[in-house]
C-alpha cells in the first residue's frame, strides 16, 4: 500500500475543520448557551490519546467537556476489546446512558473504539441499543465532525466501521489533552504480529509509522509548553519506520527526540520482545532524557506456549534481552504482561512463568487471565483452561509478584528519588503523589504548587506496590 493512500490528505483534513464550523453553527442557534461533552474511555493509553483528539473536535465544535454524563448533550464511549470484561463493561455503561437519552431526547451517543470495529459487536449494537446515534470505528476517528453533522441534520443512525485491514494516519487534529504535564505521543498505529490470543490487529488495521518530522514538531510543542514526560506509544513501537520510505528506526526518532530541549523524560511502549534492538537498548543507556524502564511484555515463561501464542521468541532470547539491558543500565526498572490460563496451559507450563518472575526479578507485572476473543486463533484451541484454575493460577502469580515487588521497593529505602508530582493522593488526600523515573508511586507530604513539577523526595517507607518519603528542601 502507497504511503499517500495510508495518510488522510490535507484536503480530507480540512473538510473536516468545515463540519466542525456547521456543528457549532448548528449549535449557535439553539437556546441553550453551553452545551456539554462527555467522553468514556476504556481500555489502553492508545484509546485515551484517541479520546483526547475526539475531546479536541467536540471541543472545536462548541463543546465544553464535563465530567459528569448526566450533564452532557453529547457522548461518546470510546472501547477496548482485548477482554471480554473490558466488552461487557463498555456495553453496560452505554446501557446506562438510555436512561439519560429518556431524559433528555437531543442528547447524542456515539460508540467508537475496538469493541465496535468487530462486526458481530456492531450488530449488537444495531439491534440491541437503538438509542445510539452512531458508531465509528479506531481509523474513523478523524471523520467524526463529518459522522456527527450528518447525525444532527438527517437523524438517521451513522455507521462508520469500514476501516479494512489497512488503517490510516490522520494528522493535524484539535487535541485536548488531560493533563497539563503529561503527554502521549502516538508515533504509530496497528499491529502486524498476530498474537493468536490478541484481536488488536483485527481491530487496529496494520503497522503504520507517523512521519518522524511530524512527532518530532508535535514534542518540540509539548516541550515549549512545558510538559514533563512524553509516553511514545505504539503496540510494537521497534516496528516504528519499517514502512517509512527513509531508513529511520525507532533509536533513530529516540535519539532525535533527545535533542529538543526542555526538562522533560521520555518514556515508551510497548517494545515486543522479537523486536527490542541492541541499537534501542544502547540509546536508551546514553541518553539521561530517556527513563530508564522498561516494560517487555513476557506473557508466557513457557517456550511450548510462547510458539502457541506466536511470540516468536523463547526464555533463552528472552533473558539475553535482559541482560543486556542490565548491563548496560544496571538500575533499570524492568515491567512485563502475562497472560495466565491459555489454552493447553499445563501446571508446568504455569510454573515455568512463575520461574521466570524470580529470574527476571521484574519491578512490577500487569497479568490477565486469558480471555477467548472471536476471530482469533487462540479462540478455536482446544483445551480451553476451566475458570476455576485460571483463576487460581492468576492468585499465585499475584502473590509471588507482591513478594517481588516489595523486596524491589525496599531497595529505594533512604534514597533521594526524583519525582514528577501528579495530584493529590486519592487514598490520603494529605499527600501528594508522583512517580519516579522507574514509574514507582511515591507519596509525600507537600504544596499544591508541586504539581506538574519535578521534587526530590526522600524515601523513608517502602510499600508492596508505592514508596513514602519527604520533601528535600
Ligand atoms: N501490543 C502490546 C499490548 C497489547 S494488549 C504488546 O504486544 O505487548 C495489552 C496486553 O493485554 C497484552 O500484552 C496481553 O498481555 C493482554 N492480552 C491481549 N489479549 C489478551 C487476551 N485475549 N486475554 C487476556 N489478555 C490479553
Ligand atoms: Fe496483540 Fe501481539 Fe500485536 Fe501486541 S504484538 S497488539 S499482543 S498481536
Amino acid at each position: 500500500m502507497e504511503r499517500n493512500q495510508i495518510i488522510i490528505s490535507p484536503e480530507k483534513i480540512r473538510e473536516q475543520y468545515v463540519y466542525m464550523d456547521k456543528v457549532r453553527a448548528l449549535l449557535g442557534e439553539r437556546m441553550q448557551k453551553v452545551h456539554y461533552a462527555y467522553v468514556e474511555t476504556f481500555g489502553c493509553q492508545q484509546n485515551e490519546a484517541d479520546s483526547e483528539r475526539i475531546m479536541g473536535m467536540l471541543e472545536n465544535m462548541g463543546y465544553t467537556p464535563t465530567q459528569d454524563a448526566a450533564l452532557s448533550d453529547i457522548i461518546i464511549v470510546n472501547t477496548c476489546a482485548v477482554r471480554e470484561h473490558a466488552e461487557l463493561r463498555a456495553l453496560s455503561i452505554t446501557g446506562q446512558f438510555k436512561h439519560l437519552k429518556e431524559k433528555k431526547k437531543s442528547l447524542i451517543i456515539g460508540v467508537c473504539g475496538c469493541m465496535v470495529s468487530q462486526e458481530h459487536r456492531k450488530e449488537d449494537i444495531k439491534n440491541k441499543y437503538p438509542y445510539i446515534n452512531f458508531l465509528f470505528g479506531t481509523s474513523m476517528n478523524w471523520k467524526l465532525p463529518e459522522i456527527l453533522y450528518n447525525s444532527m441534520i438527517k437523524q438517521k443512525r451513522q455507521y462508520h466501521l469500514d476501516c479494512g485491514d489497512i488503517g490510516n494516519i490522520a494528522e493535524d487534529l484539535p487535541i485536548r489533552r488531560e493533563s497539563g504535564f503529561k503527554a502521549w505521543v502516538s508515533v504509530m498505529y496497528g499491529c502486524n504480529n498476530f498474537c493468536t490470543y490478541c484481536v488488536v490487529p483485527y481491530v487496529r488495521g496494520r503497522e503504520r509509522s507517523r512521519d518522524p518530522e511530524r512527532i518530532l514538531d508535535e514534542i518540540r510543542e509539548l516541550a515549549k509548553d512545558g510538559y514533563r514526560e512524553i509516553t511514545l506509544l505504539g503496540q510494537n513501537v521497534n516496528s516504528y519506520g519499517k514502512d517509512l520510505e527513509i531508513d529511520y528506526d525507532f533509536a533513530d526518532l529516540l535519539e532525535d527526540i533527545c535533542k529538543i530541549d526542555g526538562d522533560f523524560i521520555v518514556r515508551f511502549m510497548t517494545s515486543h520482545p522479537k523486536d527490542a534492538s541492541r541499537k534501542l537498548i544502547d540509546t536508551m543507556a546514553r541518553s539521561p532524557k530517556i527513563a530508564k524502564a522498561f516494560h517487555l511484555p513476557l506473557q508466557s515463561g513457557s517456550d511450548r506456549i510462547l510458539k502457541e501464542m506466536n511470540r516468536h521468541y523463547d526464555r533463552e532470547t528472552y533473558l539475553s534481552l535482559v541482560g543486556y539491558m542490565r548491563e548496560r543500565m544496571p538500575d533499570i526498572a524492568i515491567t512485563t504482561d502475562i497472560i495466565v490460563g491459555f489454552p493447553g496451559e499445563t501446571e508446568e507450563d504455569f510454573e515455568q512463568t512463575l520461574d521466570m518472575l524470580e529470574t527476571v526479578g521484574y519491578d512490577n507485572i500487569y497479568s490477565f487471565i486469558y480471555s477467548k476473543r472471536r476471530g482469533t486463533k487462540a479462540s478455536l484451541m482446544e483445551d480451553q483452561i476451566p475458570e476455576e484454575i485460571k483463576k487460581e493460577r492468576f492468585a499465585r502469580m499475584i502473590e509471588k509478584q507482591s513478594a517481588i515487588s516489595s523486596g524491589k521497593n525496599s531497595v529505594y529505602l533512604g534514597s533521594v528519588q526524583k519525582v514528577l508530582v501528579e495530584g493529590r493522593s486519592k487514598t490520603d488526600p494529605d499527600k501528594l503523589t508522583g512517580r519516579n523515573e522507574k514509574n514507582r508511586l511515591v507519596h509525600f507530604v507537600g504544596d499544591d504548587s508541586l504539581i506538574g513539577k519535578f521534587a526530590n523526595v526522600r524515601i523513608t517507607e517502602a510499600e508492596t506496590f508505592s514508596l513514602s518519603g519527604e520533601l528535600e528542601k
